[in-house]
């Protein structure tokens, strides 16, 4: 099949696609029924699809592309790197440029306990390094008994073993029989959803108290260390009660374990901050860093390491048995360190602080008006709309859940916005250059979609 040409044959990719590609996260026999969606360009915020529609890329590829699409620096630092170095390993005392560059440029970056980074292949595998680093790292301390990790029910940290395992995703656990053993999850800060009689801020104490409530019940001397994403996306971008993360760090502060600030979606500006910690003052041990990191352009992650246990692992240990073949790779250090470039030289950052994050936010919130949403909420430039069968009350679901939440993302497509679903709500995370006009048009297509969907509910 000739797929360089400008012609798609849509109906050929898709039967080829159905035959020979297993995708991730995917039901596949509507997929083979339905066809696949090929996208075959993309430029700024939006797609083009094999038929030549145009849709607004509404969630960043998967919550990564900060820059948006088609950045041809990033291209040419990537060919250019391409023919000085194409490939060469970090392992057994051996560096090379870009890799040195992009591990000062993030000790610049990265708060300031952050001085070291271990680089990985994506957000999965540096999740895996977290959970190798944290045990080894009590290891050298003297305290190998302190194994247990503790994460959140519907956290999301990837889709490897150790990924899935730290994830409190249910589906995932019941595939593999998983978590693995030495992991164990606490509820999640999900007001909306969760909780209960309680107002927002009651609630968001007594969620960061069951973090308090399991050290204490597992032993603080068998507890290795705490995981949570500052924002949970893939959980449906569950914004907690301003009264959790204070809570939640007073609790750390008074307590001997590492905690692990997962910011693969919340890094890289997508709060209006550079990180999600820096938002909200949380000050993470280790750092787990992916997505917008390049951009997407090349898959890159890593795990910024504080001070306190890169000191360890440097003085107290010997060689630390772990290292990707990509750790580090040189071309896409070489796109990370332009993605990073456009996004200080263009001060994509504190735009979305100051100017795109809170002009689509207005946008977004309004949307919270519309009968079929129970809430809108959105922090720099990642949302949610819950959609509710009952406006005003909180504790009534829709019967099959997830059905009108996929109805809802599948007239959005139609419409002409990549939004996802996540049970009944749906999701944004733009590009974070957005402009006004876009997020406009992001927002009457929202609004259509939001029309149409609660039209086929009557
Ligand atoms: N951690 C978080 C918070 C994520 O959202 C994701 C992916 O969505 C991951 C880790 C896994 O990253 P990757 O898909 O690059 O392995």
């Amino acid at each position: 099949m000739n797929v360089k040409s400008n012609i798609y044959p849509t109906k050929a990719l898709q039967e080829a696609d159905a035959a020979h590609h297993l995708h991730p996260f995917t039901e596949h026999r509507t997929l083979n029924a339905e066809g696949s969606r090929i996208i075959t360009h993309a430029e700024g915020v939006w797609l083009t699809d094999s038929e030549g529609k145009r849709i607004l890329d509404g969630m960043a590829g998967l919550w990564c592309t900060q820059i948006g699409h088609g950045r041809h620096e990033v291209a040419e630092a990537v060919y250019k790197q391409m023919q000085e170095l194409e490939y060469y390993n970090l392992f057994f005392k051996t560096s090379h440029p870009p890799a040195v560059a992009l591990a000062e440029k993030l000790a610049e970056l990265t708060p300031p306990q952050f001085n070291h980074v271990f680089f990985a292949g994506s957000g999965s595998e540096a999740n895996d390094t977290v959970f190798r680093m944290v045990r080894y790292y009590w290891d050298l301390m003297g305290r190998p008994e302190k194994k247990t990790i503790i994460g959140r029910w519907n956290g999301y940290h990837g889709s490897t073993l150790a990924g899935t395992s730290l994830g409190g995703m249910k589906g995932m656990h019941g595939q593999g029989d998983l978590p693995v053993p030495g992991v164990h999850h606490i509820a999640q800060p999900y007001w909306f959803g969760e909780g209960g009689d309680m107002d927002e801020d009651a609630f968001g104490l007594w969620a960061a108290n069951e973090l308090a409530r399991a050290i204490d019940e597992l032993g603080e001397d068998k507890v290795a260390a705490f995981i949570a994403e500052p924002i949970q996306g893939a959980g449906g971008v569950i914004i907690p009660p301003d009264t959790y993360w204070p809570a939640v760090k007073k609790i750390l502060d008074e307590r001997d374990i590492l905690f692990v600030a997962d910011e693969v979606i919340t890094g890289f500006g997508r709060t209006g901050e550079w990180f999600g910690s820096t938002y909200y003052g949380i000050e993470p041990d280790l750092m787990p860093i992916a997505k917008g990191l390049s951009s997407g352009y090349l898959p890159i992650g890593g795990v910024m390491v504080a001070d306190k246990v890169a000191d360890v692992v440097i003085n107290k240990g010997g060689e630390f048995y772990h290292g990707y073949t990509y750790s580090g790779h040189p071309a896409c250090c070489a796109a990370a360190l332009a993605n990073l470039a456009i996004l200080e030289e263009e001060k994509i950052v504190e735009r979305v602080k100051n100017d795109i994050g809170p002009y689509l936010q207005k946008r977004w919130k309004a949307l919270g008006e519309h009968p079929l949403v129970g809430d809108a909420r959105m922090v720099g430039m990642m949302g949610a709309l819950e959609l509710v069968p009952v406006k005003g009350d909180r504790t009534k679901t829709f019967a099959n859940e997830g059905s009108v939440g996929t109805m809802a993302r599948d007239y959005s497509f139609e419409n002409g916005l990549v939004m996802r679903a996540v049970r009944d709500s749906l999701i944004l995370s733009p590009p974070l250059v957005l402009s006004h006009e876009e997020a406009d048009e992001l927002a009457r297509i929202a609004e259509k979609t939001l029309d149409d969907t609660y039209a086929a509910l009557k």
